[in-house]
């Protein structure tokens, strides 16, 4: 039931019929990505809805007048009500994962993020971080996977920028007016706004709850804007990524603390708890507080029971992108946190933080306590699940890095959200409509199918569409920022649709590169004015206000534009968002990436030009290090990493001119009698084919359940039955360890040869401990060809009440030389949550 009471504002249509269709149709941001739905708006009123892409906006804008005679059109109301059926249906029917789990061990999975890219009309986003957490929301509302989003609400959100004459970046920070969010505040039945209480130091902090509709999913927002706050304190949630690492902290608290809080007080109690990025992990106190609370035990059992139904997605490639705060921040706004609520010392709480829990001057790093407190960790892609392992490394020392227990699940896109409605009729009509609602096989097969006279057709008209879009948008740009009538008149000539037209908009960060093609001016004007093969160049990208070397690049842009006098040809076009991704998207032939490998984690938006049948050059780092194949696309650089030598970037620079020269520009150009590029085409269907169901939300959804969301439920399950029994019996054997651990030692290794076999026997000093709680391990390196060995000993003297000495034993085929291994000696791995619960090992030395 819609409730046009939950607006602020009135609603100046509230008692047409059929006006409560609307309301509900423009407060489910599951309509972004139906095409059918954008019709709607647009009658209502065109120009807003092409502005701000805001159904709720557009209905609280409209005169009564116009919503009265549309809502008498039949044809408009008949259009509505199979909308509204249609999203009522959808949440009728089995969903894939009801289909494929009908006994799933969770009810609920609850996904904390910082920011979430959900719609242009919800600006709280910053770019990949909150695309990820957007497209998991969409996607979970498509298959059916239970999740709940919880966010902040910013009063700014992220910056928005502005480009000047001169290429100087300004920030702007606009209001977002709640009331015309997509969004209602929470209420209690009885009608209150819900409102929690987080403490902070000195005084108590009221925020108050939003929720947004996404289809089936629900994302929970909070904010501190309450009258009812110190001034200081209102401003918590004004802006993303904004403010130093106090107001960091600040928001991390709303966000973990008060996040796990509102569930708590909607009596939502999911099985599973999910980090995306360490600013979320602070939920991990929280959620073992409220255990504490609930089956009155300590904050070890606690964590111990609740960890195991945590997952932390990281998702940066480099140490220094952790949140790290300093022990005095820390102990300003945590200790009593610590003291009172988790009762434990102000030292154990830092100690969670730190990779040496001693050392008192190490900052609290965000990234090691969610590692602390999670029973699973994952990367965003292969390669960043291996850079990760070595970031981690020192939470797990003597650990050889591949063992390291971090995962991957690559990163997809939603599909829906960032196809354009001519890619959706394409697909609708090789694939059916169902297409991204569960696991489908078939897609490869159906899009192969197409023939090269329609996929052409369909990339032309794209170009055709993006090239109007980039002229409106010039035009406004310019318009605004006091241009001249002849720079804004020829901003409607801007680019030709017959050349081939490319795309490069992402953050603007040093690790990008986004100045590797202009390297060489020379070189990048002579492909831009080639009288035969000239290349158009789309460009866009924000960068963080205090990032001064990536402002440079942006400047660096636009004088070149000016200076090469390459105006027809170049565009550099400001506040790149979510809107202007998908026009570029949609509509270019080739997406550029040019990352410092293996600095880019996975990358998504080269994923949303699959759909459309653009195609993508990029450097094999992230997922493109998975996805490049050459029938696909084009790759740069050797698969290596080269740090930031300027020696190699030039080399790079040099390899991207010739790939273009050589390969990319022929390959578009050439044409058979019909016009038609059938090599370019070619590379579009495979890439169509088989890279947009594998890099889509619809495959990386589906393995969070199944690798992660599964087994913590189950984990979760076990431990906190019968009050937490398990884990209880957990602690106390990892107390066990605690004592006796360093009394445990290697007295001697020997290894006997012969017969094509190696006979290794180990006599181990056990302490206190039995043979039950320890695993002994015969261990050789992976190397030269040999595959690693880890091979377990079996116990064949056990200690004896005099000699507390264990002899472990095992053969093995001689196969390689006996000096290659090693016996190494770890508690015992059954029941635990594995090293990360666990890291101790021992080394025969
Ligand atoms: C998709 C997207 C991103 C993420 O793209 P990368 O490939 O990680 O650079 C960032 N910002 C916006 C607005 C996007 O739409």
């Amino acid at each position: 039931m819609a409730n046009t009471m939950t607006s602020p504002y009135e609603l100046p249509g509230a008692d047409i019929d059929g006006f409560e269709d609307l309301v509900e149709l423009a407060l489910d941001l599951s309509g972004t990505w139906k095409h059918a739905t954008d019709r709607i708006w647009r009658e209502l009123d065109g120009t807003l809805w092409e502005l701000t892409h805001n159904p709720w906006a557009v209905l609280q804008t409209v005169s009564r007048e116009r919503l009265a005679r549309v809502l008498a059109e039949p044809a408009f109301r008949d259009r509505l009500k199979a909308l509204i059926r249609a999203g009522r249906e959808q949440s009728g029917v089995a969903s894939w994962f009801e289909q494929r789990y009908p006994q799933a061990p969770f009810t609920s999975v609850a996904y904390f993020s910082m920011e979430f890219m959900v719609s242009e009309a919800l600006p709280i986003y910053s770019g990949g971080l909150g695309n990820v957490a957007g497209d998991q929301l969409k996607a979970a509302s498509d298959l059916g996977v239970p999740l709940i989003g919880i966010g902040l609400l910013y009063q700014q959100g992220y910056f928005r920028q502005l480009i000047d004459g001169k290429g100087y970046q300004q920030a702007l920070y606009p209001y977002n007016d709640p009331g015309q969010l997509p969004i209602t505040p929470l209420r209690t039945p009885d009608g209150e706004w819900l409102r929690l209480e987080i403490v902070l130091p000195g005084y108590s902090v009221w925020l108050r709850a939003w929720q947004a509709r996404i289809g089936r999913v629900t994302l929970y927002l909070l904010d501190s804007n309450d009258v009812a706050n110190y001034p200081a304190h209102r401003g918590i949630t004004s802006e993303l990524y904004g403010g130093n690492a106090e107001l960091r902290l600040k928001q991390e608290m709303v966000l973990g603390i008060g996040g796990w809080r509102l569930l708590e007080a909607l009596d939502l109690h999911p099985q599973v708890c999910h980090l995306n990025e360490g600013h979320a992990a602070l939920v991990v106190l929280e959620r073992a507080r409220s255990y504490m609370q609930r089956a009155d035990t300590d904050f070890k059992t606690a964590l111990t029971v609740t960890r195991a139904g945590n997952l932390f997605t990281t998702h940066t490639a480099v140490a220094a992108g952790f949140d790290r705060f300093s022990p005095a921040l820390v102990t300003q706004y945590l200790k009593r946190y610590a003291e009172q609520q988790l009762k434990i010392t102000l030292d154990e709480l830092l100690a969670l933080g730190r990779s040496r829990p001693a050392c008192q001057d190490e900052p609290f790093n965000m990234a090691w306590l969610a590692c602390r407190g999670c029973g699973f960790v994952n990367g965003v892609s292969q390669l960043h699940a291996r850079v990760s392992r070595h970031i981690f490394a020192p939470l797990f020392p003597r650990w050889p890095t591949p063992e390291l227990p971090i995962g991957h699940v690559t990163n997809g896109v939603h599909m829906p959200s960032w196809d354009s409605a001519p890619a959706d009729e394409l697909w609708t009509r090789a694939c059916g409509k169902a297409r991204w609602l569960g696991c489908d096989e078939s897609l490869t097969r159906s899009i192969r199918n197409i023939d090269d006279e329609a996929l052409w057709r369909f990339r032309t008209e794209a170009s055709r569409v993006l090239i109007e879009q980039l002229r409106h948008r010039l035009a406004r740009q310019r318009a605004t920022s006091g241009a001249s009538l002849q720079e804004i008149e020829d901003a409607r000539q801007l680019f030709d649709p017959s050349i081939m037209t490319l795309g490069f908009a992402r953050r603007f960060a040093t690790y990008k590169r986004p100045n590797l093609l202009l390297h060489d001016p020379q070189r990048l004007k002579a492909l831009l004015t080639h009288s035969e093969r000239p290349l158009q160049l789309v460009l866009a990208g924000k960068a963080h206000p205090a990032d001064t070397a990536g402002q440079a690049l942006i400047q660096q842009w636009v004088e070149f534009i000016r200076e090469a006098d390459v105006g027809h040809r170049v565009v550099f076009l400001s506040d790149y968002n979510m809107q202007l991704t998908e026009q570029l998207v949609q509509g270019v032939d080739v997406w550029l990436n040019t990352p410092r490998r293996p600095w880019e984690a996975c990358g998504t938006s080269g994923m949303k030009v699959l759909v459309n049948g653009g195609l993508n050059i990029s450097e094999l780092d992230g997922w493109w290090a998975e996805a490049y194949r050459p029938e696909v696309g084009w790759a740069l650089g050797d698969g290596r990493e080269h740090g930031e030598d300027p020696a190699y970037d030039a080399h790079e620079a040099d390899a991207l001119y010739e790939l273009f020269e050589q390969e990319v520009l022929p390959a578009f150009y050439t044409r058979d009698q019909a016009n038609i590029p059938l090599g370019w085409v070619a590379r579009m269907r495979e890439s169509m084919a088989r890279l947009t169901p594998e890099y889509s939300t619809n495959r990386s959804l589906p393995e969070y359940v199944a690798r992660y969301y599964l087994p913590a439920a189950e984990a979760w399950g076990a431990r906190s039955a019968d009050n937490g029994a398990l884990g209880q019996e957990i602690v106390t054997r990892r107390q066990r360890l605690d004592q006796h651990w360093s009394d445990v030692a290697f007295e001697s290794v020997s290894v006997d040869s012969g017969d094509h076999q190696h006979w290794f026997r180990a006599r181990v000093k056990m302490g206190e401990l039995l043979p039950g709680e320890l695993l002994v391990e015969l261990y050789a390196d992976a190397s030269r060809g040999d595959s690693g060995v880890c091979q377990p000993m079996s116990c064949s003297v056990q200690p004896t009440r005099h000699n507390n000495v264990a002899v472990y034993e095992t053969r093995l085929a001689s196969c390689r030389p006996a000096g290659d291994f090693t016996v190494r000696l770890r508690p015992s791995p059954d029941g635990l949550l594995g090293i990360l619960e666990e890291p101790r090992i021992l080394w025969q030395h």
